[in-house]
């Protein structure tokens, strides 16, 4: 029967990215991935890396993990496309500029010296399509930026290959074998392999992989939608990621066009990825009141992913003490490519 040290369950950037750090450490992995890797909710994201986060340690993770892209082609020998034009978020609540206050004091208290509070008429000089008429402020840290999730996923997955890593496409783990209390092998669907440790990296389906060592893992998914312009010049390659705190409507420059999302705050959880045109029109007359310019771009394409969602918003990192030998890097709750 083929062995390994480490067995990861999910081939998406969290799987892609612990091969790497692992079998670098000189460690056995074998990765499964059911589809293909990077073709998940991380081949659907929308790229963007903020260190502006209202929690200390995401601050903290994120400061770490803005200065691995800045060094990724050193490191990786892949480019990660990672473009620091900045995230600007637009704060047209007086409770929203209050809580963000108390972030500006955590990020500097960080060191996350270069995020500062930009008015309203200097947002608009940042953003020439911004309607900025009920906006109270906003917030602007110019070392945020965008990335390629693509690259950094294949970036990770040939490093690993070259330490070692075996990372299988188009196989499925359907079982976890447990006897005494910890974790013996993983069944999948190109036979059995023995293992004494696994790692769920499976996103939004880690609650099924929970379920075959039998541990609840509470984590949900939901779909979220992105559409993509055509050729869109008023919004320049340098223009900030730019987000619309009360309606999580965001925009950012992707090729000549631009990218945007909102996030559906009624939907139900399911695993339905279908696009909702009725929602994506809803999404562009917010976009149209956020930046009129916008009602004029026509849409290119869209597609829905899937976002990873646990009950705090927190990923679920770390041993599961219940089953010895399981671990856990998942529901990084929309945010698991910065983290
Ligand atoms: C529309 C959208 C926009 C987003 N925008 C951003 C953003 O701007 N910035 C950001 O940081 N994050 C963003 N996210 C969130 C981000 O995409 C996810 O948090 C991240 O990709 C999660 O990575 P993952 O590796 O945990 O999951 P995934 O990429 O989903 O990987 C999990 C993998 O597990 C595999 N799998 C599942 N079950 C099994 C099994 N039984 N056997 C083998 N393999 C299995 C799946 O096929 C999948 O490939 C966005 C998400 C969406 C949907």
């Amino acid at each position: 029967m083929e062995s390994a040290d480490v067995v990861i369950v999910g081939g998406g950037i969290m799987g892609c990215a612990l091969a790497y750090q692992l079998s670098k450490r000189n460690v056995d992995v074998l990765l499964l991935e059911r589809e293909m890797l990077g073709s998940q909710s991380t081949g659907k994201c929308a790229g963007g890396v903020r260190q502006q986060f209202s929690s200390e340690g995401n601050v903290r993770l994120q400061q770490r993990s803005v200065a691995m892209l800045e060094h990724f082609e050193e490191e990786i020998g892949h480019p990660a496309d990672f473009r620091q034009i900045g995230y600007l978020f637009v704060l047209t609540q007086p409770q929203q500029v209050e809580d963000f206050r108390h972030n500006m004091e955590v990020w500097h208290r960080v060191g996350l010296a270069e995020a500062r509070w930009v008015d309203a008429a200097e947002a608009a000089r940042m953003v020439p399509i911004l309607n900025v008429e009920d906006v109270l402020g906003c917030t602007f840290c110019p070392s945020d930026g965008i990335a390629s999730p693509a690259d950094v996923t294949s970036g990770y997955a040939a490093a690993a290959r070259r330490h070692g890593a075996r990372l299988r496409e188009g196989v499925a783990a359907t079982g976890i074998d447990v006897a005494s209390g910890r974790v013996q092998g993983v069944r999948t669907t190109a036979g059995d392999i023995a293992t004494r440790l696994v790692f769920s990296c499976a996103g939004a389906w880690s609650a099924s992989i929970g379920r075959m060592a039998g541990l609840e893992i509470p984590i949900l998914p939901y779909r979220r939608h992105i559409a993509v312009t055509g050729s869109f010049p008023a919004v320049p390659r340098d223009n900030p990621m730019t987000v619309d705190f009360q309606t999580s409507l965001y925009f950012h420059p992707e090729g000549d066009g631009v990218l945007i999302g909102m996030s559906d705050r009624e939907e139900a959880p399911g695993f339905v990825t279908d696009v909702n045109w009725d929602f994506l029109e809803k999404m562009f007359a917010q976009a149209a009141r956020r930046a009129p310019a916008l009602s004029a771009a026509g849409v290119k394409t869209a597609w829905a992913g899937l976002y990873e969602v646990t009950p705090d918003h927190q990923a679920i990192l770390g041993p599961i003490p219940e089953v010895e030998g399981f671990w856990c890097a998942a529901g990084f709750s929309g945010h698991g490519f910065m983290q």
